[in-house]
């Protein structure tokens, strides 16, 4: 495994008190999918939203072996990388996945042709129409909702918690799981080889985090993966950003 391409040059852990073996870490992940999904009251009740990136896709094996057929919602905006919807479709296929994509009101076309390229001038706005809106009324359907998000995947996301009721900007609470907040990127690589998951292409190309194509790129900072995303105008499209409560 190629570190720099990972982005793995900070990752040595701290030292700390207590730190988890990844046998550990596993073993805890696997008992909290236990606990929160055998709780959930019907299979249909929890769903787990995909970008097919490598946490996603580990989670996605882990939830699995409990709920083979999960709902997988994959956030369909039309900006892809084509190597993300081969690799999705290869992993859906080969999977029996129960993957439901989700689009935005407006096609690319239509929406471009209304609002001009958004990315560009407008990603807030962008984001808004083809990624939270979709997200946000889908996940409104499930009373748990699974993620693979990882606090050392951004500075944003440092205070990330493994279990939180998150409020939907229509009210609705959903119970959200981020079974992976504490893990670093070499636990995801090392287990997703343990489990000979193969894994988007586009990472062999030095991709870190891979979102929309307009708005992806090689990290420009090697310690920190998500700096090839929106060319460093923002950091978060706004799915994982909870509604303010109302005055
Ligand atoms: S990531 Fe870029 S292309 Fe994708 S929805 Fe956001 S602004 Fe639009």
């Amino acid at each position: 495994m190629n570190s720099q391409i990972l982005g793995l040059t900070d990752l040595t852990p701290a030292p700390i008190a207590s730190v988890q073996t990844l046998e550990e870490k596993l073993a805890h992940v696997r008992s909290l999918l236990a606990a929160e999904l055998l709780a959930a009251p019907g299979p249909d009740d929890a769903c787990l939203t995909c970008s097919f990136q490598a946490e996603d896709v580990l989670l996605l094996h882990l939830v699995r072996e409990l709920r083979p057929h999960i709902p997988v919602l994959f956030l369909d905006t039309g900006y892809h990388f084509a190597d993300v919807y081969t690799y999705r479709d290869r992993i859906a296929a080969d999977w029996n996945l129960n993957l439901i994509n989700l689009s935005p009101a407006n096609t690319v076309a239509q929406q471009e042709a209304e609002h001009g390229m958004l990315h560009q001038h407008a990603p807030d706005r962008c984001c808004a129409l083809r990624k939270v809106e979709p997200l946000f009324a889908a996940v409104a359907g499930y009373k748990i909702w699974l993620t693979g998000l990882r606090r050392e995947q951004a500075r944003s996301r440092t205070a990330l918690e493994e279990a939180t009721n998150f409020t939907l900007p229509d009210g609705v609470v959903v119970r959200k799981l981020s079974p992976f907040a504490d893990w670093t990127t070499r636990d995801v690589w090392q287990l997703c080889e343990r489990f000979s998951i193969p894994l988007l292409p586009l990472y062999a190309l030095g991709y870190s985090s891979i979102g929309c194509e307009p708005c992806t790129s090689i990290p420009t900072d090697p310690n920190d993966p998500r700096s090839g995303r929106w060319a460093g105008k923002k950091v978060e499209c706004g799915i994982h950003i909870e509604a303010a409560p109302k005055p």
